[in-house]
């Protein structure tokens, strides 16, 4: 009935426990690593670090944009300023415009429009290039023409566009091949809104590099790989009609060059480079390799810390559960104890009572009575010496007091006082103890409860072959101790536990016998303070043997702890 009891108490808790680590940790645990694994999922699938990567390129190419742009316009702003005036003669405009070229090398041609008049000036270093002597001459009449007829209605217009210039790109031809010309014509904002006035200056392409966009390449380039860190950008402006798949020939280039393949992102120039393009991706990499390295090292990060989630789990189950076997080992040591508590002082009482009604008439049968009354009273001294030493053990109190002892005579001074109960129960006794052992330094009262608590366990624990034997002999620079009993013996998975407090095997004779549990950890913490240790053989069924070794060296000089 009581176990039954315990054991419905024990699976009650047991399914509690179970529950609270079920529902208060394993499962958000599981949650928590089920939402991470498929948003990693979720991001795999679509891309997302691919994504972020793409709008950061498409916000730093829009930036890089609105840079070149901004420059362009200051630096044809600072050309028209050096302008003549409409109403200078066309010596003075020729001047002042020549000037403007010898001034900025990189402008291939300048020219002035008015209804009086057109004066177009070319560089005149180039000169010396065919293509660019035809262009002079090609320009310097076409422009005329087209001006004469659309000069009033162009500059309309441009008077309407942002700070009066407009900007077009022309494809021309030069000595080492094709080339490009960024044509920018403007309105002089000194002059009248009804005049039709124009003038105009054309960027010469390979100049272009060097004082537009290489500085803002560089410039963007630098400032992204220190804020990002990691992987350095690739940047580069390239004609935007080049044909897909064919190999880009940029006009400008980041430092570190471009390296190897397409750009991750692109973008067209809207207004002032119209038919060119700007490019960007990484060095050395691609946004998709960094995406897939990224989305492994986050999926091997996440089972890593799965990993330690559900060996933290494991580890609070086994802690917890080792905890809540302990608690069942005190609840069943508290019965146990009350129960060998009782009987001695039931046994005294009755045999005390009758005594003193004075029935007994016959010495011998008053002699036993007297004999019983002590001999249980000596059990529940036994006992209650265990369970106070053990819990001066447990609070760290126990103090041993070691003294020369002549160690033959203590055991045999201890087995004396059993020598009675053992034989009246019917056991075999065996004792053999080497005449020349040397003396020992020990705790006399400690070593004698050991030897109790070990002889006693060999009468509880013997059920058909009553047999003990002690022996005390030298062995291996030690004093050995060693009780053997043909009892029930002890299966190996329990002889590893028996040495813990509390503990008593499932054994249906060691249920129904008394005991604490207490015996077995006590001989132990006692050996070990005498620097020793105890071993057990046994085969169940057949007996066991409990031997303690004393070390004769270090016997002698152990602290009391
Ligand atoms: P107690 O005897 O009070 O239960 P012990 O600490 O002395 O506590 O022993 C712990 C357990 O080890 C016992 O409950 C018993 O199951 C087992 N045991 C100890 N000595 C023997 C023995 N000589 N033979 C068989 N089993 C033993």
């Amino acid at each position: 009935m009581k176990f039954k009891r315990r054991g419905f108490l024990g699976g009650f808790n047991r399914f509690r426990l179970i529950l609270t680590l079920g529902l208060a940790v394993l499962l958000p645990a599981a949650a928590l690593i089920y939402v991470n694994f498929s948003q990693l999922r979720a991001i795999e699938r679509d891309k997302g670090i691919e994504a972020i990567f793409n709008r950061e390129f498409q916000e730093v190419l829009a930036i890089t944009e609105k840079k070149i742009n901004k420059k362009a316009y200051t630096m044809t702003e600072e050309a028209r300023d050096l302008f003549p005036s409409p109403d200078a003669d066309t010596q003075e405009k020729e001047k002042k415009l020549d000037l403007i070229l010898a001034q900025k090398p990189w402008l291939s041609h300048a020219y002035l429009f008015d209804e009086k008049g057109f004066v177009f000036r070319s560089q005149p270093g180039l000169m010396g290039d065919k293509y660019f002597r035809e262009e002079h001459d090609h320009m310097t009449e076409s422009f005329h023409m087209w001006l004469a007829k659309e000069g009033k209605m162009q500059t309309e217009t441009i008077h309407k566009r942002p700070r009066g210039i407009s900007f077009s790109l022309i494809q021309v031809k030069r000595a080492n091949g094709d080339a490009y010309l960024e044509g920018a014509m403007f309105v002089l904002p000194q002059t009248s809104t009804d005049r039709a006035v124009l003038g105009g200056v054309a960027y010469e392409g390979c100049y272009l590099k060097g004082i537009l966009f290489q500085d803002i390449l560089d410039e963007t380039v630098n400032q992204k790989s220190t804020d990002q860190g990691g992987n350095r950008l690739a940047m580069m402006i390239y004609p935007a009609d080049m044909e897909m798949g064919k190999e880009i020939k940029p006009l400008a280039v980041s430092p570190g060059g471009w390296g190897e393949g397409k750009p991750e992102v692109s973008r067209k120039f809207d207004d002032v480079f119209r038919g060119l393009a700007l490019g960007i991706k990484f060095q050395g990499t691609s946004v998709e390799a960094i995406g897939q390295t990224w989305v492994h090292r986050s999926f091997l990060i996440l089972a890593c810390l799965s990993l330690v989630i559900v060996g933290g789990l494991v580890l609070t189950k086994h802690i917890v559960s080792k905890e809540m076997a302990l608690a069942r080992l005190k609840s069943d040591f508290v019965s146990n104890v009350s129960h060998e508590l009782r009987t001695p002082l039931a046994l005294i009482r009755l045999y005390a009572e009758t005594l003193e009604l004075g029935r007994i008439t016959t010495k011998e049968k008053k002699q036993e009575y007297y004999r019983i009354i002590r001999k249980e009273s000596e059990r529940l001294t036994a006992l209650i010496n265990n369970i106070l030493d053990f819990s001066r053990i447990e609070a760290g109190h126990k103090e041993y007091e070691f003294r020369q002892t002549d160690i033959a005579d203590l055991v045999r001074n201890t087995l004396d006082s059993y020598r009675y109960q053992i034989e009246q129960q019917g056991f075999a006794f065996e004792e053999s103890i080497d005449p020349d052992l040397p003396p020992v330094r020990v705790d006399r009262e400690a070593i004698a409860r050991a030897l109790v608590n070990l002889v006693n366990n060999a009468l509880k624990y013997s059920a058909d072959e009553k047999f003990l034997g002690v022996k005390l002999y030298r062995g291996n620079g030690a004093v050995k101790l060693e009780v053997v009993d043909h009892g029930i013996g002890i299966t190996r998975r329990d002889q590893s536990k028996i040495f813990e407090k509390f503990y008593r095997t499932e054994v249906p004779l060691v249920h129904n016998t008394k005991g604490s549990g207490l015996g077995l950890s006590l001989v132990r913490h006692i050996t070990q303070a005498h620097g020793g240790e105890v071993a057990v053989e046994s085969t169940p069924g057949k007996g066991s043997k409990f031997t303690l070794s004393l070390p004769l060296a270090s016997a002698t000089q152990q602290p009391a702890t």
